[in-house]
């Protein structure tokens, strides 16, 4: 008879701290609504912790891209060719003025 057999089942496992954090137990944290959940190959929506966790986080994700991208592309074009043209115009003047 030990402690294990007087205690009920499952007890004195969480009481030892075995049953919610083993030994080589990987926990990971969706990266969406950032809740811990145990690591499992088995799940299809790993690293997060739900379909709607995954679909909502991909969903930002592509939101965010396309208005970054869209923007940031136009004001960098722009911003570059506004600088070449007035290269162009200052090294035009120095020529005239050599
Ligand atoms: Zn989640």
């Amino acid at each position: 008879m030990s402690l294990q057999d007087l205690l009920p089942p499952g007890t004195y496992e969480e009481i030892a701290g075995t049953r919610s954090a083993q030994p080589g137990t990987i926990t990971c944290r969706c990266p969406h609504c950032g809740r811990e959940l145990p690591y499992d190959v088995h799940n299809p929506f790993r690293p997060f912790c739900s379909e709607k966790c995954k679909l909502l986080d991909l969903d930002a994700w592509a939101n965010d891209e396309l208005v970054i991208e869209g923007n940031s592309v136009l004001e960098d074009e722009d911003a570059e060719q506004a600088s070449l043209v007035s290269d162009q115009i200052q090294g035009a003047a120095l020529e005239q003025n050599r």
